[in-house]
């Protein structure tokens, strides 16, 4: 008698283990499987992709105020994206990013994936998946015409360096300059309307950004050179590959087509 209850229970325990082990491992597979195949698949279905562009940036993604259009070399490719991805650059949505937005809007499922002068690294690896490089550059300092600071040795104890939360610029300064205190700002607008009211000896970031910078006030300089590689990736949710590829697959087709060089030659001077 004995025996028998406890076979009966052992069996119990048994097939209640092995339908939930099997429940699990249903799930599991449906929930990546539709995770895998819907990115791209979604975006064909609404017709439409959504883009995190920045929308301060001077040369890659700034707002017209008198258009109220989205302009610069980040934004032409998103739409040459939308060409190849769904046969027409009209069918795209720009939504405003910035460097600390742009990843949580993108796990959010705000946006389809970002466009937005961001460095692939390996610690974003960790929380997105990138395209091949569409850009490379490199960061430097900005300052006034006529400063002391020439280069990152000028970056003492004593001196304010200006950068924008979640760039990889705020980051890199305080390994290179350590000395140097760091001010951190929500876009790159504020920044630089921080620079130009003293608040601040430099301002570090792309030498890309920096250069848009310039264009807009001829009264501050690039100085130091390029410290850093900084080369630009699209990001996507993570486990996308077939949007990822999908991207590549379109950026290689703008490169072969001489597209991608002009898009670049608008928008970036060679220096
Ligand atoms: N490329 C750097 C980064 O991804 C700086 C530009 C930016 O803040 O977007 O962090």
């Amino acid at each position: 008698m004995f025996k028998s209850k406890a076979s009966k229970i052992t069996g119990i325990l048994l097939l209640s283990a092995s339908m939930l082990l099997s429940a699990c491992g249903k799930s599991d597979k449906e929930t990546s499987g539709t995770a895998a195949k819907n990115a791209l698949e979604q975006i064909k279905e609404k017709d439409k992709i959504v883009v995190g562009v920045k929308y301060d940036t001077r040369l890659f993604g700034l707002k017209n105020p008198s258009s109220g259009e989205v302009e610069g070399f980040d934004i032409d490719i998103s739409k040459e994206l939308a060409k190849d991805i769904l046969g027409d650059e009209k069918k795209i949505e720009f939504k405003e990013v910035t460097s600390k937005t742009r990843i949580p809007m993108l796990n959010n499922g705000d946006i389809d994936m970002i466009v937005a002068t961001m460095t692939i690294s390996e610690e974003r690896k960790k929380e997105v998946d990138f395209s091949d490089v569409y850009f490379q550059a490199g960061q430097s300092l900005l300052v006034k015409k006529g400063s002391p600071i020439k280069g990152l040795e000028d970056l003492k104890k004593g001196t304010k360096v200006l950068a924008v939360k979640g760039s990889t610029s705020a980051v890199n300064i305080r390994e290179k300059a350590p000395e140097t205190t760091v001010l951190e700002f929500e876009n790159y607008t504020e920044a630089f309307t921080a620079l130009k009211s003293g608040q601040g000896d430099a301002l570090t970031t792309d030498d890309s950004i920096l250069y848009g910078m310039v264009d807009q006030d001829s009264n501050y300089e690039l100085v130091g050179g390029t410290f850093t590689d900084e080369p630009y990736g699209i990001a996507v949710k993570k486990g996308n590959k077939e949007l990822v590829d999908a991207i590549n697959s379109a950026l290689k087709k703008m490169k072969d087509s001489g597209k991608y060089d002009e898009i670049k030659n608008k928008w970036i001077k060679s220096n």
